[in-house]
């Protein structure tokens, strides 16, 4: 068979609506923003839908042979409780609540992260920058937008000037929003002592003598408004011009909007090439938020321990589920259908088993040669056409069919069919959805307790020792491999998942 034809890649450009081939500006790299979590509280379902979104981004790109530089970043200051202008930082609330230092909550949630992007098999980006790691170069763009007229300064905030900037710029294009009907609507008052318009917003906020997390600027203590920390970090690490910028479709207003209005009046471009926005995860038809109360964390997902779970679900499952759905729409959360993806997962992984063994006939069918590969070239053009992992996947399914009719000896398969089925399923189940096979704990759970006995010993040591991050990271890979463990007044007990 021949290699297979990787590419062009396409995308969706949210900008001007149409299709258009992605062209990167110096093959072969990319350059990939995405907007991670503010770190002050545990990250639900929903979070990891959007990076597993751009993780499948990031894989194929990579699959084709982009060398991607992949920025995704976290956010430790500016993003206030309500996603306004006024209030308390998420963190630093958090830090009051919990009674640490800032930087421990920060420090925390990122961890805590972290172990859900490994639980998920998220790949890692190339850079994670953090805001209270990159004030100069956020103080320097508020710098070239007073300086470019569109940012003024206010009793020590900076606040950008929406219709100014609108009277000479493209404002809402992205969200399709009209200055005018914004205005309508706004009945916002916040700020409003300060702001010349309610369409305003801070670039750099004053803060009060009591709050933590400030820094010093030209204008007096400080610290930098949510949208700033993007743009700073985006243009610094892929250049003021970049080719992807990704993150949930609730960000698309006001804060990638604001992105480029910010790019273009400090630095007189835009900043994106093609936005891609990940849809959300709902729950009857809701956006599974941690304030709505039905934002499960993944931990509840695996026990299920949670009053939404009929039973718990494995990782893997919950990634399969994810992967069925394109990301642009919404994906409703259902006990039916997670268990739906199970079975499927299932039937793939058994299918892949019964592919590793499988001979090659004795007098193969030639024409089967042309279907397997008419079948892979229908699963990779259903990823270049804007990551259509639902269709590429029903194409891996009509592989599973022809491996079964194979193996019962309907089909006759020859070595290049079966190499190249061999090929196509590595690929795209381990390389590009990002599976992998959960191990199945052993039957005789004796010897099972055994083996677990030894980790929760590891584990009891690293936490004597107060290595936190070790005796979380035993917790976490043993709940990977589906062993949960209680922390209960008798000592540690465990529990299959
Ligand atoms: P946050 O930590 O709230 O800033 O969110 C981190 C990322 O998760 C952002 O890209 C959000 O758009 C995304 N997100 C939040 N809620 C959901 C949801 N229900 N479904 C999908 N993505 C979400
Ligand atoms: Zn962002």
């Amino acid at each position: 068979m021949a290699e297979l034809k990787k590419g062009p890649f396409r995308i969706t450009n949210t900008l001007s609506r149409t299709k258009e081939e992605f062209k990167p500006l110096n093959p072969p790299h990319v350059g990939l923003y995405v907007c991670g979590p503010t770190v002050y509280s545990d990250v639900h379902l929903g979070n990891v839908r959007t990076f597993t979104t751009f993780d499948l981004l990031y894989r194929w790109l990579t699959h084709l042979g982009y060398k991607v530089r992949y920025v995704r970043n976290i956010t430790d200051v500016g993003h206030l409780v309500g996603d306004v202008d006024e209030g308390e930082d998420k963190i630093a609330k958090r830090a009051r609540l919990e009674q640490l230092e800032p930087m421990e909550i920060v420090q925390k949630y990122t961890n805590g992260f972290h172990d859900v992007m490994r639980l998920f098999n998220i790949l890692s980006p190339s850079i994670e920058p953090t805001a209270t790691g990159h004030l100069i170069e956020q103080i320097g763009m508020v710098a070239r937008i007073i300086e470019a007229g569109y940012g003024y300064e206010v009793n020590g905030s900076v606040y950008f000037d929406v219709p100014k900037f609108a009277g000479k710029h493209a404002y809402g294009e992205l969200s399709g929003r009209r200055i005018d009907e914004l205005v309508a609507n706004t009945r916002d008052t916040e700020g409003m002592d300060e702001k010349r318009s309610p369409l305003d917003f801070a670039i750099w906020k004053k803060a009060d003598p009591v709050h933590l997390m400030k820094w010093p600027s030209p204008w007096g203590e400080g610290f930098p408004g949510w949208h700033l920390e993007c743009s700073a970090m985006s243009t610094k690490y892929l250049g003021r011009t970049f080719d992807i910028h990704g993150g949930g479709m609730d960000l698309k207003f006001p804060h990638h909007e604001c992105e480029i209005a910010q790019s273009i009046a400090a630095d007189g471009q835009a900043p994106v090439r093609y936005w891609m926005h990940g849809n959300m995860l709902t729950v009857n038809g809701r956006k599974m938020a941690k304030s709505e109360g039905n934002g499960f964390t993944p931990e509840e997902l695996i026990t299920g321990n949670h009053k939404l779970l009929e039973r718990g679900y494995s990782p893997m499952t919950v990634r399969f589920f994810m992967l069925q759905c394109h990301y642009a729409s919404t994906l409703d959360f259902s006990n039916t259908a997670l268990q739906a993806a199970e079975k499927g997962l299932e039937r793939l992984m058994a299918a892949m088993d019964v592919l590793d063994k499988l001979k090659p006939s004795a007098a193969p069918d030639a024409a089967q040669d042309a279907a397997v590969n008419a079948l892979a070239q229908r699963a990779y053009d259903a990823m270049n056409d804007d990551l259509n992992s639902p269709v590429m996947i029903a194409e891996l399914f009509e592989g599973v069919r022809l491996i079964n009719s194979a193996n019962d000896g309907k089909v006759a398969l020859g070595a290049t069919a079966i190499d190249a089925l061999k090929r196509l399923f590595n690929a795209m189940v381990f390389d590009v959805l990002g599976l992998r096979r959960e191990a199945a704990v052993a039957a005789d759970d004796t010897a099972l307790d055994g083996l677990v006995q030894v980790f929760i010993q590891m584990r009891t040591e690293a936490k004597a020792r107060k290595d936190f991050a070790a005796s979380d990271r035993i917790r976490d890979q043993l709940l990977a491999l589906g062993i949960v463990l209680k922390d209960t007044k008798e000592g540690t007990t465990w529990a299959r998942a």
